[in-house]
């Protein structure tokens, strides 16, 4: 559903709905004849695809009788994400929220939980999943403590993929269908015919797969990146690179797989691992060249898009003038604004072309 015309009722309304942006810059500089395509979710109202889940899960609760408004405490484990889009939930229904953040999480996402009225409880980024101590354990030893309080579980959830399923995936359908009969120029198969994605819980590639798989184009190609140092890529000797175990990429990669996560062919045919020093740079690609203002996960898919690419079986792709190659972009570079891979980069003094210009005119003053 396109977001209704005029005015919205509340921020909530504004999830989603989400533009296909033509990656042409970097496409061109890779050599691909595929159209590269990026769905930008940072656009989303919270500023990643997981306000999507969020407001499902909410409304789904509540129209269970789970939630109720004035009654009921929100907590949940989140790498931040989830937890924004809860916080919006949250403070425009009035429900008290609880979020767990691994310290690893950046301040720019406590900051904004926090400015939603969010209480945050940090937990030790090294603690395994199941230990009482971990974002997880800590989540559940205050539902049990607390009264009236509900963990909608993002890692359980039903709701989490079914979002995708119901929105992000028939979007980016919706998009390349269309465009495909409007009148612009550009050779398109009227298909997804690959998509790239990342997966912390699994919601998104679990989600968009089905959509695209059972409804669209069963033959699609769904790429999974998972961060080294992570267990979620299939099969699991992918995982073994033990000397790689911490990762600055948030929201992406797990010690255990989540229930909502389907890793395996048909809906996951093919992972590939990406860490840090590829995917910061694709990250900076994706600001620079293409003028996206993404986070670190956008830089994994994209890496891991252009990787599979150059593989034989996307070659068959990349070759294809009109093939349609789709890479999920989750959140925006506002979540990372303070960390050094962003600010580092970002304010390098370099010797450009124009810099020099500018010292000469000033030093002619
Ligand atoms: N990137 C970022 C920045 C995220 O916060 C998340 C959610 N944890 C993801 C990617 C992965 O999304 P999903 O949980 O649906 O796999």
């Amino acid at each position: 559903m396109p977001l209704p015309q005029g005015i919205l009722n509340s921020a909530l309304d504004a999830i989603g709905q989400t533009p296909l942006i033509r990656l042409d810059r970097i496409a061109r500089a890779e050599g691909l004849k595929c159209n590269l395509l990026a769905k930008t979710e940072f656009l989303s109202v919270g500023g990643s695809v997981k306000d999507r889940i969020a407001k499902r899960m909410v409304e789904e609760a509540e129209r269970t009788g789970r939630l109720v408004p004035g009654q009921t405490t929100v907590i949940e484990a989140t790498s931040g994400n989830t937890g924004i889009g809860l916080g919006l939930a949250c403070a425009l229904k009035g429900y008290p929220l609880i979020i767990t953040l691994p310290e690893k999480m950046s301040l720019e996402k406590e900051a904004t939980l926090r400015a939603l009225g969010a209480e945050i409880v940090r937990t030790p980024t090294t603690a395994a999943f199941d230990s009482p101590e971990s974002h997880i354990g800590v989540a559940k030893r205050l539902q049990q403590k607390i009264p009236n309080s509900v963990i909608l579980n993002q890692y359980t959830n039903a709701d989490n993929p079914l979002a995708h399923e119901l929105t992000t995936g028939p979007e980016i359908i919706d998009a390349i269908v269309a465009d495909a009969h409007s009148f612009n120029t550009k050779k398109s198969s009227g298909k997804v015919d690959a998509i790239i994605m990342g997966a912390g819980t699994g919601g998104t590639i679990t989600g968009v797969s089905r959509a695209i798989k059972k409804a669209h184009n069963p033959e699609c190609v769904v790429v999974g990146i998972d961060p080294k140092g992570s267990i979620l890529a299939f099969p699991d000797s992918l995982n073994d690179s033990a000397d790689d175990a911490t990762y600055q990429v948030e929201g992406i990669g797990y010690d255990f797989v989540p229930e909502v996560l389907d890793r395996m062919a048909p809906t996951v045919d093919v992972w590939f691992k990406i860490g840090d020093d590829e995917a910061l740079p694709a990250a900076m690609r994706l600001i620079k060249e293409e003028a996206l203002l993404v986070g670190g996960s956008s830089g994994t898919a994209l890496a891991g898009a252009l990787k599979w690419l150059k593989t034989e079986k996307g070659k068959a792709f990349a070759d294809v003038e009109g093939s349609n190659v789709v890479v999920l972009l989750p959140d925006g570079i506002r979540n990372y604004m303070s960390k050094p891979w962003f600010i580092g980069a970002a304010t390098q003094q370099k010797e450009t072309p124009l810099a020099a210009t500018i010292k000469r005119a000033l030093a002619g003053d």
